[in-house]
């Protein structure tokens, strides 16, 4: 899937301004337009020195004035025991070259007397010393974090050019499955995974278009998904197991699909299907809302990050201390719905009690998936394992 992943065109490419830049892919290096900081800044609120001059101390010097932030300090210039009063995110004038923090020292009228030495440089920030004008400060493909925007914004990027949300589109399978409004019969299901990846789809920055729910009958099946071929990914739900009316992969064959993999050695999310048809790519994702959920994750989202020009990063899990043992059978990774708590460093973890796959409702009050590896049989509580989060 890597491979796949690696070999998709860089989507079409659009600008978007700061106020929407959140979570879009970066479609242009962000280069700054300046020095940062663009003149040496102060760090703290004290006053401007010559370090020579308090090399001894107690030193006293001559206090000249005073520099707030935004106040232009180019005729300014700190002679020998002469000393400056200066604010954080001041401008340090010409000839200081440290600032004495205020709580080092004393006022005496005119003088201040300074109680502790400082070295050349100390509480200054020198020019450029974060970036140089003319640097890359942010790459294609990175996905916008708010420090990011940050960045943006400071070298004047009131716009930036982003790549174009993918348009995913969803399609749950099943006889049984109604509409949320309508009103389900007793043996009918109301259509839930829709939903959960209309979230999971908007929460990996891409378009969810939701599509009718498609019945276990070849030709309505058949439309709705060259209908979802239109978009730039189809994912299905539902209809990939072994069961007599499980009739995506044969649709999908019907319509010419190449299948890239049939299964994997997960629970929940065992049947899931990946391939294309054509240049379009799906995935027939079970149907058990659990593992639709699981597998979105594992499988989806990375195709998602690809199809929006993100440069392709590991998928990494957090560790959490297990807080009470866990008995699994060996030969699946499983992804099982869990509970984080605690905080700061001491964050526990805890499986949520579940009726298997389909309950979803046990999903709901998790926060994350805990990662059992294939060959454990019992993990102690105590061990950190693998999570998620969600
Ligand atoms: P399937 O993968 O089609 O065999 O479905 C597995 C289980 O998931 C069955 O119990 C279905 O009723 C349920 N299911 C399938 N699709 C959905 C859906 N869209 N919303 C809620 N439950 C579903
Ligand atoms: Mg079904």
């Amino acid at each position: 899937m890597e491979q796949h992943a690696a070999n998709i065109r860089a989507a079409s490419t659009e600008s978007v301004d700061l106020l929407h830049a959140s979570r879009r892919v970066l479609a242009e290096a962000i280069v700054a337009d300046r020095d940062l900081p663009p003149f040496p800044r102060s760090a703290r609120d004290g006053f401007a020195v010559r370090a020579a001059d308090v090399a001894m101390v107690p030193a006293r010097l001559t206090n000249v004035g005073e520099i707030r932030a935004g106040v232009d300090v180019s005729g300014i210039t700190i002679g020998a025991g002469e000393c400056i009063e200066i604010m954080t995110g001041a401008a340090v004038p010409n000839g200081a070259d440290a600032v004495v923090m205020v709580e080092h020292t004393f006022r005496m009228h005119q003088d201040v007397e300074v109680q502790s030495a400082v070295e050349s440089g100390a509480n200054v920030v020198p020019r450029g010393s974060e970036a140089k004008a003319g640097q890359e400060l942010l790459k294609p493909g990175m996905r916008l974090t708010p420090a990011a925007i940050a960045a943006a914004a400071s070298v004047g990027f009131a716009q930036m050019k982003v790549y174009a949300q993918p348009r995913v589109a969803i399609l749950s399978t099943g006889d049984e499955i109604v509409g949320v409004k309508d009103a389900p019969l007793a043996h009918q299901i109301r259509n839930s995974n829709t939903w959960s990846l209309t979230a999971q789809v908007q929460n990996a920055g891409a378009l969810p278009i939701p599509l009718p729910v498609a019945p276990d009958e070849p030709k309505a099946l058949r439309a709705l998904v060259e209908a979802g071929l239109d978009s730039d990914l189809l994912l299905l739900t539902g209809g990939v197991s072994m069961g007599k009316y499980d009739l995506v992969e044969l649709v999908l064959r019907e319509l010419g699909a190449e299948f890239i993999f049939t299964g994997a050695q997960i629970q929940p999310g065992k049947p899931i299907v990946f391939g294309r048809v054509g240049s379009k790519y799906f995935f027939g994702l079970p149907g058990n809302p659990v593992s639709t959920m699981v597998t979105f994750e594992l499988f989806a989202r990375p195709m998602i990050d690809a199809l929006s020009g993100a440069t392709p990063v590991p998928m990494r899990f957090v560790q959490a201390r297990l807080k009470s043992d866990i008995k699994t059978k060996t030969g699946l990774t499983r992804f099982l719905p869990a509970e984080l708590s605690g905080e700061f460093s001491q964050t526990e973890v805890e499986l949520v009690r579940w009726q298997g796959s389909g309950d979803f409702m046990s999903a709901a009050r998790a926060n994350c998936f805990a990662v059992i590896p294939p060959d454990r049989e019992v993990i102690k509580a105590g061990e950190m394992l693998s999570v998620i989060p969600i």
